[in-house]
């Protein structure tokens, strides 16, 4: 008879005694100007003290910005102790492309990948060159196949990747129903985890993930919240994605006397959303920053989420601290 094993445990007492904390992570993009890049880095900085697991850094429309898309992934992870999670999207590009691009970003230590398709452009300048990818799914597919040729390497830390997700349903798609046999296509090529578009209502994300659990998904869907202080934000939002903001929260936010009312009103809307959707099983929140932290802080404030503590990190150790290391 073989020796009794933990996973022999009745299970439910395993999982209540091990309760996973609620993950945390912030969406950067990067720097416009280069006047920009101070106030991007003060709000890292601010970020970093909360000890998320990873922020995500964003990827223009076909890679219009990727060197300073990579510039901010090597000095997030040579300067602070985030973990980056890279955005990557595959439209308009050949497998070939997309996999040297993949290459590079392993071997400068990204080690989380958020597979995009991206958006079609709208004035029709779109290039498809024979071999291009047609949707995540594929990209999904070749970062595997990237990560397969490099598996020495990556012994001590697999790419772990991301996808898409939508409370309401894509612009492109048929149905809501279309989307999540989407997530589970997804799924199947290898993805670990998605993140949500945008959304206004709780029962949203609820029904959404009502939905991937009866179509088979089983990987994480976690929320992705973004702090409504702006209604030119908003605006631009529902432009870009089709997703509407709730009417009530565009009055209330345009009858705010000034930014600090405003934000009070976003601040306060946010945090309930959050705090909805946590109740309904949310297994974590990525904040949307727009690269501003006060906001997004604010809203962590008031959540007081179960978080676990880490060791420093090497960015809060002071210089003094780092020579008193020195063996010699
Ligand atoms: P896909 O999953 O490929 O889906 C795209 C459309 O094709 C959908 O309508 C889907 O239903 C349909 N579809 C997919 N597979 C199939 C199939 N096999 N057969 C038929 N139809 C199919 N954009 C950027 O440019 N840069 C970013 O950094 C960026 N970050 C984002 C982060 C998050 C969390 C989210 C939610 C979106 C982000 N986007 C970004 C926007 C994203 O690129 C767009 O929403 C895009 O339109 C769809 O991308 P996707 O990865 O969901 O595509």
């Amino acid at each position: 008879m073989s020796p009794p094993s933990i996973l022999t445990d009745p299970l439910e007492r395993v999982s209540a005694d091990h309760q996973a904390p609620v993950a945390l992570s912030y969406e950067l993009f990067p720097p416009r100007t280069p006047s920009a890049v101070d106030g991007l880095w003060a709000t890292i900085r601010e970020l970093e003290s909360t000890n998320p697991d990873y922020v995500s850094v964003t990827y223009g429309a076909s890679g219009s910005n990727r060197d300073t898309a990579v510039e901010l992934l090597h000095r997030l992870l040579s300067e602070t102790s985030l973990r980056p999670l890279a955005h990557l999207t595959c439209i308009g590009n050949t497998a070939n492309e997309l996999a040297a691009i993949i290459a590079e970003l392993l071997d400068a230590g990204v080690r989380g990948i958020l597979a995009l398709r991206g958006d079609h452009r709208t004035d029709g300048s779109e290039e498809h060159p024979p071999g291009a990818l047609n949707y995540a799914q594929d990209l999904v597919e070749l970062i595997r196949r990237v990560e397969q040729r490099r598996s020495a390497m990556l012994a001590a830390g697999k790419v772990a990747i991301g996808v898409a997700a939508y409370p309401t349903r894509h612009p492109e798609s048929p149905s809501e129903q279309h989307d999540v046999e989407v997530l589970l296509a997804k799924q199947r090529s290898g993805a670990d985890f998605a993140i949500t578009q945008v959304f206004f209502h709780p029962e949203q994300y609820a029904d959404l993930l009502s939905r991937a659990k009866r179509a088979g998904v089983s990987i994480p869907i976690i929320p992705g919240v973004m702090p409504f202080t702006s209604v030119k934000r908003l605006e631009r939002l529902a432009q870009l994605t089709g997703v509407q903001p709730a009417p009530e929260l565009l009055t209330a936010l345009s009858h705010a006397q000034d930014d600090g009312e405003r934000r009070r009103v976003g601040v306060r809307a946010t945090t309930e959303l959050a705090k909805a959707v946590l109740q309904v099983g949310a297994p974590g929140l990525h904040l949307y920053t727009f690269n501003q932290h006060q906001a997004a802080l604010e809203v962590l404030d008031r959540l007081d989420l179960p978080r676990p503590t880490r060791p420093a990190g090497r960015s809060s150790q002071q210089p003094s601290q780092l020579l008193s290391k020195d063996p010699s």
